[in-house]
């Protein structure tokens, strides 16, 4: 679930930002500069707070609840940027007001520098927010927006002070942002951003229905990590390209570590085709706060095919003694799809606080909230829900979960992408 803390913080530095560029406007400057030149700096602070979340900083995933809603701000901060910047760019005045000093008001370069990264960013975001591009194509050029940033820093700082005084108290505010913005795009563009690699070797590739189970056995050390959490995989040796997410189906303690990796593309199709006991792998991680251990002890977990992971973990990581009660609703299309079932049916035995439930869509059986009013044992609002699988199910299910009066904070999903 997207936390809301980060979201407080970045509007509260924008109203802050407001508040002080026209709280004390200087009275020289006309209300249509005063005007634009605040949206120009609401789409800085944006474009700011963007390349802040881009450094992954583990305090920033307790503020938004995880690496994968940090992403989802950070393509959503992107776009309100644009629309400021386009809105600042047409409505701020393109001649200097009568009086003003040509030369110390002269608008190039900020003039073009403006106009540049206007368009930059633009073609950046049509390349960012485009679906159909290959991941392994769109995150080089993903990179690029950085240097759009740097066009955006020449703008501010060769503004005329004539529409930006930098040394007033909201002009101060956006020098600070700036250095901010420089320090976090330095930190990610040079891979500070990526927590410690650990390295493991590869201990066996065993192929499942759809899927491939991947065991790594550390070299030196494992990670620490919470049931639920991700890491970054990248496999060592030519073709195997960038790091890939995903999470660790493993429980915390055992002493190898486990990706169950649903066949998409061409990386997935390489790891259950090619790969080989013996490479080595670097993991870096844990990511995330899909964390039920710390919610209700009424709990509804909803896995959807591939979803299964993090729920695999939580339960290869639960004592018998958990006061938990949970009911794990697994959706497949059919049996033979629904992987690792007999351990979860065991597991589920074996633990006695879990209720397992299967679904095939085969059957004409899938996770309906109509059909969990029926059968669970108390309301529905009195269950805290977990959920993971195919964006149309978790959508499906946190629309008719609300409509039903089950409160949005009790819905925790976990999204298996960032774009
Ligand atoms: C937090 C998280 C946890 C995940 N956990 C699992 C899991 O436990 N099991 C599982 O099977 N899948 C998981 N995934 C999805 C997995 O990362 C992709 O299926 C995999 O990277 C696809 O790679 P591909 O080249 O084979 O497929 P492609 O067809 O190239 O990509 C399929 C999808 O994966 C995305 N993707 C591709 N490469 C990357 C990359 N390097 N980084 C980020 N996204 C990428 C693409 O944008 C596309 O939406 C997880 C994803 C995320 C974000």
């Amino acid at each position: 679930m997207l936390r809301k803390t980060g979201i407080y913080v970045f509007l509260g530095l924008i109203v802050v930002f407001v508040a002080l560029h026209l709280g004390l406007a200087s009275e020289q400057y006309d209300p249509r500069t005063t005007g634009t030149t605040m949206l120009g700096g609401i789409a800085f602070l944006l474009m700011t707070c963007s390349i802040i979340l881009s450094t992954r900083l583990s305090i920033f995933e307790n503020w938004f609840g995880g690496l994968d809603r940090m992403y989802q701000v950070h393509r959503v901060i992107g776009v309100f940027a644009a629309l400021f910047a386009l809105v600042h760019f047409f409505g701020v005045p393109k001649e200097l007001p009568q009086g003003a000093d040509p030369v110390l008001n002269v608008l190039v370069p900020s003039a073009p520098l403006g106009m540049l990264w206007l368009i930059f960013l633009v073609i950046g975001l049509f390349i960012a927010l485009n679906r159909k591009i290959r991941y392994s194509f769109w995150r080089p050029t993903h990179k690029i927006m950085g240097l759009v940033y740097v066009l955006l820093l020449g703008h501010f700082f060769t503004a005329p002070p004539i529409f930006v005084e930098q040394f007033s108290p909201s002009g101060v505010m956006l020098v600070v942002a700036g250095f901010v913005g420089i320090l976090s795009l330095v930190y990610s563009v040079f891979g500070m951003n990526r927590r410690t690699a650990v390295t493991f070797t590869i201990e066996a590739v065993n192929a499942l229905e759809r899927a491939t189970e991947v065991v790594l056995k550390p070299v030196d050390r494992s990670i620490d990590f919470q049931p639920g959490q991700f890491a970054f995989v990248e496999i060592e040796g030519n073709g195997w390209s960038e790091p890939h997410p995903f999470t660790i189906s493993s429980a915390p303690g055992e002493d190898r570590l486990q990706f169950t990796m649903k066949v998409l593309g061409d990386w997935t199709r390489k790891v259950r085709e090619e790969l080989e006991p013996g490479a080595n792998v670097k993991v870096r991680g844990p990511y995330g706060r899909f964390d039920a251990a710390h919610a209700g002890h009424k709990q509804i977990w909803l896995a959807g095919g591939i979803g299964l992971t993090p729920f695999l973990s939580k339960m290869r990581a639960m004592q018998p003694d958990d006061p938990r009660q949970i009911h794990l609703v697994y959706a497949a299309r059919e049996m033979e799809e629904a992987i690792f079932l007999e351990e979860l049916k065991d597991r589920a035995a074996e633990l006695g606080n879990v209720t397992l439930v299967p679904l095939f869509s085969d059957e004409g059986n899938f996770a309906r909230v109509d059909m969990m009013k029926q059968k669970l044992p108390d309301p529905l609002d009195s269950y805290e829900y977990f959920m993971c699988g195919p964006k149309p199910m978790v959508e499906g299910l946190t629309k008719d979960l609300k409509i039903e009066g089950v409160p949005r904070d009790k819905i925790h999903s976990e999204a298996f992408e960032f774009r």
